[in-house]
């Protein structure tokens, strides 16, 4: 029925490629392109000895318009699924209007030179795929995307008005390393090691680095020490459900990476600057990148699971109401089926929902949207279908204090 491009060949890209693979009735012909064909190449390999299904693969560097417009051209196809790194964003958006073809990615554009990370520059984009008739989805991963289709759901199916949202993120996983990132390193220690920051009453609250914690018990996990971070979910969500007084981001750190984390932020090797080495210059977070284990190695041996979720408190027909709704995924079952860790697999299937909505006219409408703005119901459906089973829970006690 389509034809699809996907950009990226990390832990990431590979689930997306083998969750199409897996649903070939709506993705009748797949490309894999990424910087390295070779990481294509053996992942296409994979998806044929395990799922029988053959897909094209090609090499690109998505920050170059004119190529990432060539290799459009040449394949044709409908939709390009961007997986490779938020710096691409901008770039293949460009290439997509360009060609005449709908986007979507799973994490808002970042300027390389600056560890900030805001929908401003991708929310730009609105008229021009609106004129062109395109469609352009954002951050359609698991957080952000799976949670703000459980606000949305939360608020179709569950509260008159919405006033708290907890989103809880905990991987309960040991893959036996050391020190090793879920995914892409460089990214995942920009993120965590800025300020906080988290919406209440109408503003947004900074605080320094992981200065809120507390342990939050997860289902089926127990308890686990939880950090509030700025995550970019919540950027679309104060924006959409004006009703939140608060809207925070919880994830939970094992005391060892936060140990390592320090000692790497103290010796100046997550700078984003470049240094003068032997007369080269170079990034010390990006050289750390090449040292630590790439997050596609991470899932021969992962045990454990993740769970994240959104915690919502509200009003339904005059009555206080909370409501959990959460997925927990193990890292072993998602290895056996796809040959990826839960971190990526996370990721991964939600961005094929994605797609597939868009290319069965189900979620398709020109413009750039965030996923809260669509309806939620078949995205929650396909999720249950395709690996990611939905839990929910009404009334439960919530770890949270609320204002009286
Ligand atoms: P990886 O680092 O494992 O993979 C990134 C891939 O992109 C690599 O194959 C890399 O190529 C490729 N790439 C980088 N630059 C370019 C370029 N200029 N042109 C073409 N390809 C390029 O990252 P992950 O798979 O872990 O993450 C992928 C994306 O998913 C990231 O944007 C990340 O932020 C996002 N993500 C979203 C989550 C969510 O829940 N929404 C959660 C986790 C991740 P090479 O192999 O040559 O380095």
């Amino acid at each position: 029925m389509a034809k699809v491009l996907i950009i990226g060949a990390g832990g990431v890209g590979s689930v997306v490629a083998h969750k199409c693979a897996m649903n070939s009735d709506v993705f009748t012909s797949i490309m894999l392109a990424s910087r390295t064909k070779a990481k294509c190449d053996r992942i296409a390999a994979e998806i044929r000895e395990m799922h029988g299904v053959t897909i094209q693969t090609d090499q690109v560097d998505a920050d170059q318009v004119p190529d990432m417009v060539a290799l459009i051209n040449s394949f044709n196809p409908v939709l390009v699924i961007n997986v490779a790194l938020p710096y691409q964003d901008l770039p293949i958006m460009d290439a997509c209007l360009e060609a005449g073809v709908h986007y979507m990615d799973t994490a808002n554009y970042e300027p390389k030179d600056v560890a900030k990370f805001e929908y401003s520059w991708q929310w730009a984009y609105k008229e021009r795929f609106e004129k062109a008739g395109l469609m352009a989805l954002l951050g359609c991963g698991f957080d952000p995307g799976a949670t703000q289709v459980f606000t949305a759901y939360a608020a179709k199916h569950h509260f008159d008005r919405m006033d708290y949202l907890d989103i809880v993120d905990c991987n309960a996983g040991d893959h036996g390393k050391a020190f090793a990132t879920n995914f892409n390193p460089e990214i995942n220690i920009r993120e965590i090691t800025q300020p906080g920051r988290y919406w209440e009453n109408g503003e947004w609250i900074e605080i320094p680095a992981m200065s809120i914690h507390k342990p939050i018990e997860y289902p089926g996990i127990g308890e686990r020490e939880s950090y509030v971070l700025y995550h970019e979910e919540l950027e679309s969500l104060v924006k959409n459900f004006p009703t939140l007084k608060r809207a925070r981001f919880w994830m939970t750190f094992g005391q060892a990476y936060l140990t390592h984390l320090e000692v790497l932020q103290n010796v100046g090797m997550t700078r984003i600057d470049p240094v003068k080495f032997n007369g080269m210059d170079i990034v010390p977070l990006e050289f750390l990148k090449a040292v630590l284990p790439a997050p596609d190695s991470l899932g021969e041996n992962y045990t454990g699971q993740t769970s994240i979720g959104c915690q919502i408190k509200g009003v339904k027909d005059d009555e206080e109401r909370t409501y959990f709704i959460w997925n927990n995924c193990d890292h072993a079952k998602t290895y056996r089926e796809v040959r990826g860790q839960a971190v990526s697999y996370t990721t991964g299937v939600p961005a094929m929902i994605g797609a597939m909505l868009m290319l069965t006219g189900v979620w398709m409408k020109p413009g750039v949207w965030n996923c809260e703005e669509l309806d939620p119901d078949p995205f929650i459906e396909q999720m249950n279908k395709q690996g990611l089973p939905v839990n929910e829970q009404v009334n439960a006690t919530l770890p949270h204090e609320y204002p009286a």
